[in-house]
């Protein structure tokens, strides 16, 4: 009998696991639940709209599904529509790939204003995410602060910087598109709790900001380091040493006539959201790095801001039935293994850090796992049970081949330049599904 494998959620992490337990040459059946019709995880819902390369990575993804032996099992939500207990009844394996949709919080006074956005919600807006759709964030405004120095925090910024020609080959669905082409906003601040050195921003995402064609980044020479510590990983040291010439760079250029500016502020630690029931601004004060870690200076500045998106990490969230390491914000896990059966892959297992294919060693990991738990034998039948437990609560189940209707919907009526316009909502997703293109 095949190994019976149940994936829960569809994000790179959980399609690098199916691609590895494929290429383990166990016989295997893999079925892959994500509680959004759509596939892909952040690669649709995080990845900027304006990095449509980096989108292009899918198309890998796609090649794991096509055999018959990986299946889509979209708008399956576990702890809704099956719970963990029932999955692990009916699969010899479960990999959880849930990644980490929340938040982390900023906790400072004021925080709970009107104006006041985690990144998550922010990003998940802007990429029409079904479950951000009615943020509407208040972007009548002149000013922006963005918290963090990392990707997500330059991904913010960036979008709302970049011209309305740049966003029209975006995929950002229209009512961001409109609502950012019709803010007024002209400054964003870009504020790091520690210096340059300990940005964690790519150098890639940082040199960006410098070919924005309405948009000039401003960067304090004071600010900028004349060497580097000892003691960083070679890696590191690289790092860190182009993101310093690209910051020299930017804090080299003059003037210029572009309308927008985005201020890098290093040692701005936001000690308070300023106003009455809406933003009003960001109080902040100075600090330094010592010993690796910011201490406050006593000296305390106001920024005066229409808008606060805190990208300082994203958090994952427990899961019924499965314990949580709430400081560390993961499954308990020894290396992706949980115990004979259960397994974590992704953010869920090592926390929101890495790129795209910072996933792929979990898959393999997570593989070698299994064969040593199950020496490639399976007893669990997986697939018909979950099929007939879902038809019996009657869940309206997205296949891969539903999925490429709602692709080619979004990518038949995109507008423009952009490569898709796309659905925003389940119930219009199963709408298109139910009507007569659907299966
Ligand atoms: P991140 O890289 O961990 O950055 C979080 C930032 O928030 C850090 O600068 C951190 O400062 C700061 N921060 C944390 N708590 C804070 C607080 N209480 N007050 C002020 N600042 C605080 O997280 P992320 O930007 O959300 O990105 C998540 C992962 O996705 C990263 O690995 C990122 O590289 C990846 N990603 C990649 C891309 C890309 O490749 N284009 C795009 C988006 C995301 P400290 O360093 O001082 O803690």
């Amino acid at each position: 009998m095949p190994l019976t494998v149940a994936i829960i959620g569809s994000g790179p992490a959980g399609f690098y696991t199916a691609d590895a337990l494929l290429r383990s040459g166990m016989a295997i059946e893999i079925d892959i639940l994500d509680r959004l019709p759509t596939p892909f995880g952040l690669i649709r819902g995080g990845v900027a709209p304006d990095h449509q390369a980096t989108k292009k990575i899918i198309k890998k993804y796609e090649k794991t599904i096509l055999g018959e032996a990986v299946q889509f099992f979209g708008n399956v939500e576990m702890g809704r529509d099956v719970s963990i207990k029932e999955l692990r009844a009916m699969y010899d394996a479960v990999v959880l790939a849930v990644g980490a949709p929340g938040d982390r919080k900023l906790t400072i006074p004021g925080a709970d204003k009107n104006g006041v956005h985690g990144s998550a919600a922010f990003v998940g807006w802007y990429n029409g995410h079904p479950d951000f759709t009615n943020l509407e964030p208040n972007l009548d405004i002149e000013t922006a602060c963005v918290v963090g120095n990392g990707n997500v925090a330059i991904d913010v910024a960036r979008i709302l910087a970049r011209s309305g020609d740049g966003r029209a080959r975006t995929d950002l669905p229209g009512y961001a598109r409109d609502a950012i082409d019709a803010s007024p906003i002209r400054d964003v601040w870009l504020l790091g709790r520690r210096g340059p050195i300990d940005a964690k921003f790519t150098n890639v995402e940082l040199r960006e900001m410098g070919e924005l064609t309405e948009c000039s980044p401003r960067v304090r020479p004071e600010q900028l380091p004349d060497n580097i510590p000892d003691g960083l990983s070679d890696r590191r040291r690289r790092l860190v040493e182009r993101n310093l010439d690209t910051l020299r760079t930017f804090a080299a250029q003059g003037d210029d006539d572009k309308p927008k500016c985005v201020h890098f502020e290093f040692f701005a630690q936001p000690l308070a959201v300023l106003g009455g029931e809406r933003v009003e601004g960001l109080r902040v004060e100075r600090t330094r790095v010592e010993n690796g870690r910011a201490v406050g200076t006593g000296e305390i500045f106001d920024i005066s801001c229409g808008m606060v998106v805190a990208a300082i990490g994203y958090r994952s969230e427990p899961l019924a039935g499965i314990p949580y390491d709430d400081a560390r914000g993961i499954v308990p896990n020894s290396n992706g293994r949980i115990e004979k059966g259960l397994y974590a892959v992704g953010w869920i297992k090592r926390g929101p850090s890495g790129v795209i294919s910072s996933n792929r060693p979990d898959g393999i990991i997570a593989t070698e796992h299994i064969m040593a738990d199950f020496d490639g034998r399976g007893e669990k039948s997986g697939r018909p049970a979950l099929e007939a437990i879902l038809a019996e609560r009657g869940v309206r189940v997205v296949s891969f081949a539903d999925w490429k209707i709602i692709e080619a919907a979004e990518e038949t009526s995109a507008v423009g330049d952009a490569p898709r316009r796309k659905f925003t909502s389940i119930k219009e997703m199963l709408a298109l599904l139910n009507g007569p293109q659907g299966s």
